[in-house]
């Protein structure tokens, strides 16, 4: 296991995965509320951030941060899921299973 020779404070909250490209659950909620607003408004401005402290920092805003963004969109994902939103699958293929290649030209 990496866990021994890595800051243990690196690693998501929720998956345990080394936080590699750190993008705040807070910074993600405004871009997802961008894509999902085209859509659906009212929905999107039910999307929050959901902050935790950690012992990593946003390399967006600086804030402290404790949950990876892939773990984040995916409950993002579940939730338009459970409203039945026509968004999902676009949102998916947005912030999902690629998220990491994602948002390399995000920050
Ligand atoms: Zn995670
Ligand atoms: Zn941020």
């Amino acid at each position: 296991m990496l866990r021994a020779s890595v800051a243990p404070l690196n690693l998501c909250a929720e998956c345990d995965e080394i936080i590699t490209n750190p993008i705040c659950t807070e910074c993600l909620a405004d871009r997802m509320r961008l894509v999902v607003g085209e859509n659906n408004p009212a929905l999107a401005q039910q999307i929050q951030g959901f902050p935790l402290d950690g012992g990593i920092n946003c390399l967006r805003c600086g804030k402290s941060m404790a949950i990876c963004a892939h773990c984040f969109s995916k409950d993002i994902y579940e939730f338009l899921r459970e409203e039945n939103s026509p968004i999902a699958p676009e949102f998916a293929s947005r912030f999902d299973f690629d998220i990491r290649r994602e948002l390399v030209d995000f920050a």
